[in-house]
């Protein structure tokens, strides 16, 4: 097939779990973050019920707008699988659906492999409409499949997403007609934590103007900020583009911004520990786990990453990290003081470089006046080459219920101690700092 200039593609989900909201639909963004890899713009999503006439309906009238057609779901061995029916209603109107030999003959591979007898249903699965090619399925019985209609090239896959990817991947990836160089599209990611989205809106002023031809919109998920950058062109211009707003982001949101595409808090951090061959522990009292968790979610942690402890009950803190009795009756857990003999005790209790500590006041119950629920402390303590032991403490007040006040004391944490690697000043603040 020739090259097509720009290309536009539609995603048809199937079934009436995704419509009664029982199970949520990701097979739609999967595959539109896919095609996007290809240059291929995807102008619609549509989910139907399982409905033999609402899906061919559909399926004709996506067909007749777009270039391509995806479609999940619907190609199992139950009555309610009417994909396939569908798709005869349209490609071959009036005509029953015909025996696939190769898929016969995968079938019965598929349940002698397991020892099994062939349930009368699943012979359902090899049947496809006549102008209509199967795709291989080596991850269940369900195969997709593969047509045309009204110039538009129709893929069908089987709904369960580890069937789907590699389906897609192996099977659709090669068949889709390459866009033309010159209508490519690139796309990269600019993550930030610690400036609030208008803040960062505002930092990026005009490159966010939607009537640009690259694109960049900013979004925000458990506060980390992310600007998302679309950049059309010829290949080498989409990619230079992308990588010059990339970077421009970058400045621009400096020290908050943290990494690109798929890097974490943990992963940034973990990455600069690497590089500098410093190592880590952490003293956690309100997180409880959840920021060694975090790190240790990183591959490679053990490079870096010593331990910690999880001193949640006062005696543990005591006897763990050495903290008087007095430092805590005086100023009580949840305080800077604590929190900085916190972070030293780690310190003095192993042979790291860096320590974080966070003690606060998860909630919903604990809180007081002077320290409501949501006050949380973090410190970063370090060891400098004498030996000596110092820390620095910021004061936070996330006003959010028990889970989100964990999830910000624990990424306030990893920026903090990014902060410290880069020699970040104190000044620069934090979102929810006080
Ligand atoms: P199978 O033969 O495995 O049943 P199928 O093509 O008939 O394949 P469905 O029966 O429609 O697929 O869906 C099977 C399961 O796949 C669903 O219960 C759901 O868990 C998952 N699934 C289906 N559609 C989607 C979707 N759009 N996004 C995410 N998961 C999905």
């Amino acid at each position: 097939m020739e090259p097509m200039q720009s290309k536009q593609a539609a995603i048809l989900s199937i079934g009436d779990e995704l419509i009664l909201g029982q199970s949520c639909d990701t097979n739609s963004a999967w595959l539109s973050y896919e095609l996007l890899k290809h240059s291929i713009i995807t102008a619609e999503h549509r989910t139907v019920a399982d409905d033999r006439s609402a899906i061919s309906l559909s399926i004709r009238s996506l067909a007749e707008q777009y270039d391509l057609l995806l479609i999940t779901g619907g190609l199992g061995p139950t009555q309610d699988d009417m994909t396939r029916e569908a798709l005869g209603d349209v490609l071959n109107p009036g005509e029953l659906l015909v025996e696939d030999l190769q898929a016969r003959d995968d079938l019965v591979q598929w349940f002698s492999d397991r020892g099994l007898e062939i349930p009368e249903s699943n012979f359902r699965q090899i049947l496809r409409p006549s102008d209509m090619r199967m795709l291989h399925n080596p991850n269940g019985t369900a195969p997709g499949l593969s047509g045309v209609h009204s110039s538009c090239q129709i893929f069908a896959l089987p709904g369960p997403p580890r069937e789907m990817q590699p389906m897609f991947l192996n099977l659709v990836v090669p068949e889709i007609p390459k866009v033309d160089e010159a209508f490519s599209v690139r796309m990269a990611e600019v993550h930030e934590y610690g400036m609030g989205e208008a803040e960062a809106a505002q930092r990026l002023g005009e490159i966010t103007d939607r009537n640009r031809n690259d694109r960049v919109g900013t979004t925000a998920s458990e506060a980390i900020i992310t600007a998302r950058i679309r950049a059309h062109g010829s290949k080498e211009h989409a990619q230079q583009s992308c990588t010059e707003i990339a970077d421009t982001v970058d400045r621009l949101w400096h020290p908050y911004s943290f990494g690109r595409e798929g890097v974490t808090l943990a992963s940034a951090v973990g990455t600069l520990l690497r590089d500098l061959q410093l190592t880590l522990v952490t003293a956690e009292s309100c997180t409880g786990g959840w920021l060694s968790k975090t790190i240790v979610d990183v591959p490679g942690s053990s490079d870096y990453f010593l331990g910690g402890w999880i001193t949640y009950a006062n005696s543990m803190k005591q006897d763990n990290l050495h903290i008087s009795e007095e430092l805590l009756k005086q100023h009580g857990a949840v305080s800077e003081p604590v929190v900085r003999a916190m972070a030293e005790g780690a310190l003095g209790s192993s042979q790291a470089d860096l320590s974080v500590a966070v003690t606060g006041i998860a909630g919903p119950g604990g809180g007081t006046a002077t320290k409501p629920v949501g006050t949380v402390f973090i410190a970063v303590g370090q060891r400098n080459s004498r030996g000596e032991l110092s820390s620095f403490v910021r004061r936070f007040k996330f006003l959010a219920e028990r889970s989100v006040v964990r999830d910000r004391a624990v990424k306030s944490a990893l920026q903090m101690l990014r902060f410290t690697i880069l020699n970040v000043t104190e000044d620069i603040p934090l979102l929810w700092q006080v």
